[in-house]
């Protein structure tokens, strides 16, 4: 299919809580749309932010920000799904599943019919579930529907490694992949530093040694609980993932980022499922997923969380 970079490109944001309204505030502060339109079913908090954010229009070049109706999404290119109930603390994103489905159920029910081309990007947890049911029910091409996954863990662990490094973290490079939740992992075996193998690294500093990773791995599956402990909700990370997602769709940019996306067979894990794996992102959504080489621990990692998966799919009521 021909890619198309939209001319006045329109993201409309669903939820305006702490995940949605900072969506917005990134997504509008990063000039990446003409037009970003917010949308909740508590009004006030709709309005209270949008109006907050448009204060500062005339300091960026995004055109509007305004609050708007489900049906309002019916033509925007990108459309961001962030309203749900958010975990609360000790709650695993799993536990969230049934309340979320019904939430997700409703908002597309209140939209309507999508033009043909929107990509829509799932937020609300248990992401990679609710991915699957946003496909499901909306019938949109698998590559056109997929979750922000395993990107802001990965956010977290180039951070975690720059820090330890003393290396910028987008010198970084490397995937948390899986489910987005408890059995979510690092493929140590494909992470870089510069052009280096993380690993060649490691061996050649005594800063950081291969009995830190394990470390780095439990900091980054449980920052969203640390955080949550001590704020009671996550959002700047996700905000300014959720635009970096956003701008890869809208400038095109074929940029490799890890999200979760319909596992079509290419890892040797069970099919229908969405989980969050490399993929390559441009305006027409997911392009194709990147195959990595892992290695036989992280294989079975990954057949893990896959498997967990598949179980809770089973017992959801859809
Ligand atoms: P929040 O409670 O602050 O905001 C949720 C918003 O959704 C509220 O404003 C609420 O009014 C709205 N809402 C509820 N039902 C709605 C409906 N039917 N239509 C429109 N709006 C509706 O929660 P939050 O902290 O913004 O978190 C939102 C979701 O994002 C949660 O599921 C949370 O777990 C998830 N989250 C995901 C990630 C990730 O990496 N994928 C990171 C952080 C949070």
């Amino acid at each position: 299919m021909p890619q198309k970079t939209p001319s006045s490109p329109k993201v409309a944001i669903i939820g305006a809580g702490a995940v949605g309204s900072t969506a917005a505030y990134a997504t509008t502060i990063k000039n990446v749309a003409s037009e970003v339109i917010l949308i909740d079913i508590n009004d006030s908090k709709e309005e209270g932010e949008v109006m907050d954010i448009a204060d500062g229009l005339c300091f960026v070049e995004t055109g509007c920000i305004k609050g708007a109706d489900f049906k309002d999404a019916r033509d925007a290119d990108v459309i961001v799904i962030t309203a749900g109930v958010p975990q609360k603390e000790g709650e695993t994103r799993l536990d969230l599943v049934n309340k979320n489905i019904k939430i997700t159920k409703s908002i597309f029910k209140s939209i309507g019919k999508l033009k043909k081309d929107t990509i829509v990007i799932m937020v609300a947890n248990p992401v990679d579930i609710l991915t699957r049911i946003v496909q499901q029910i909306t019938k949109l091409p698998k590559g056109q529907v997929f979750g922000s996954g395993t990107s802001l863990d990965t956010a977290r662990l180039r951070t975690e490694l720059g820090h330890e490094l003393k290396v910028s973290p987008q010198n970084i490079d490397g995937y948390v992949i899986g489910e987005h939740g408890d059995t979510e992992f690092v493929c140590w075996s494909n992470a870089y530093v510069g052009s280096k193998p993380l690993m060649d690294v490691i061996e050649s500093m005594t800063e950081l040694k291969l009995s830190d990773l394990e470390e780095i791995h439990n900091d980054v599956k449980n920052a969203a609980y640390e955080i949550i402990k001590r704020k009671n909700a996550t959002y700047y990370g996700i905000g300014m993932t959720l635009v970096s997602i956003t701008s890869a769709i809208i400038n095109n940019d074929n940029r490799i980022v890890p999200i979760s996306v319909y596992n079509n067979g290419i890892y040797d894990i069970e099919k229908d499922l969405y989980i969050g794996l490399p993929a390559v992102l441009n305006s027409n959504g997911v392009h194709h997923v990147v195959k990595i080489k892992l290695n036989e621990k992280e294989n079975e990692q990954l057949l893990h969380s896959a498997k967990v998966l598949k179980d809770i799919l089973k017992q959801m009521k859809f």
